[in-house]
């Protein structure tokens, strides 16, 4: 028998980002326009069987919608409770304990979590700038992470990028995951490649441009063969019935509500970037609802983002970020949370 505890665990904690209430909250990426209308309608008419009895085995209802919604087939689609679970059902179900997972850091921190849960051997990737895609297969990894656009920097690599990382990754090299929980406020996204490729699997979310983050509901998309193994490490009822009620009528109505969000987005994430240019930051360009700025000076990321709380207003601190030093994450909200997140930010550095 192992000793217990498991010595893959030692190094783990819980997950604890700083979650005291705050005036306005621009720390976690989440919608700050609301939630998806369709998606609340569904929710304040829940009858008691969406409560009392269990949900659907596999989501099947969700799977054909999201099939439906990008033209697909529904083999090619695996729900779960938010993409942070389809990561780890991923990981789990394409690697075996030992095996190497490649990523460019920094990047999502769940990554590296899940990698230690699952017994996975972390192969971080980068020297200065973002390396060649052939690099991150130097290691023989059973599995390429990429986060596109990549959580906490906003970077998007580029498309010829990923196509070549795919083509390194040939037709029995590493799967690819790339995750995509922001892919709606950038150009382009790589869903459609996804469902007729070897290698690739795509991870979406309902918890950014839709506003669902309490529901938890994520799907990944990809090749049948692919899809079949990370249904196995899902297991039964993991998606509530009143979440995939919810994210169906979301996605049947996502012509007009999503847009809009995602227009708004976009030109705040505009006008920040230009208001802190303006103040001799250099934010990241970024693709996704936040902007990541390095902090100038020698200023440290936590006590800054507890001067800005003091103040009224959360952002994500981020300390000695490869490649970026101390910084700090700010999601994109409605103008007025922008006008208060700047204010802020005059007086901590003034
Ligand atoms: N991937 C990335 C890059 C994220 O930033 C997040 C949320 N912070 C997730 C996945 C997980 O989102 P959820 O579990 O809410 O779908």
């Amino acid at each position: 028998m192992s000793p217990f505890p498991r010595e893959a665990f030692k190094p783990l904690s819980r997950y604890t980002p700083d979650r005291r209430p705050s005036e306005v909250d621009l720390s976690d990426n989440t919608n700050r326009w609301g939630a998806h209308p369709a998606a609340m309608e569904i929710v304040r008419s829940a009858e008691e069987m969406d409560l009392n009895r269990y949900p659907s085995v596999y989501a099947d209802a969700l799977r054909e919608a999201v099939a439906k919604r990008y033209g697909v087939p529904v083999d090619c689609i695996v729900t779960g409770c938010g993409s942070d679970d389809l990561l780890d059902q991923a990981l789990r179900a394409i690697c075996d304990p030992g095996e190497g997972v490649a990523y460019i850091p920094p990047t999502f921190s769940m990554v590296e979590i899940f990698a230690k849960i699952n017994g996975l051997v972390e192969i971080p990737v980068r020297e200065g700038d973002i390396p060649a895609p052939e690099r991150l297969l130097d290691a023989d990894p059973a599995l390429v992470y990429v986060c596109r656009p990549n959580n906490p920097t906003g970077e998007v690599v580029p498309r010829s990028w990923v196509e070549r990382l795919l083509e390194a990754a040939g037709s029995d090299g590493p799967i690819v995951l790339l995750d995509e929980a922001y892919a709606e406020f950038a150009d382009d996204d790589f869903v459609e490649e996804a469902a007729g490729s070897r290698r690739l699997l795509v991870l979406r979310t309902f918890s950014k441009a839709f506003g669902l983050a309490g529901l938890r509901v994520g799907y990944a998309i990809g090749p049948t063969e692919v899809v079949a193994e990370v249904e196995k490490s899902r297991g039964p009822y993991k998606v509530s019935r009143i979440a995939e009620r919810a994210a169906v009528a979301a996605l049947a109505d996502d012509a007009r509500w999503v847009p809009s969000i995602v227009a708004k987005v976009r030109s705040g994430r505009e006008r920040l970037a230009e208001a802190l240019h303006a103040r001799g930051l250099q934010p990241v360009p970024s693709g996704a609802n936040f902007i990541l700025v390095p902090l100038p000076d020698g200023r440290r990321a936590v006590p800054t983002k507890n001067e800005l709380r003091e103040r009224g207003v959360a952002i994500r601190p981020f300390s000695n970020l490869p490649g970026f030093g101390d910084a700090i994450r700010i999601s994109i909200g409605p103008g007025a949370e922008m006008e208060r997140f700047l204010e802020a930010l005059d007086e901590v550095l003034a």
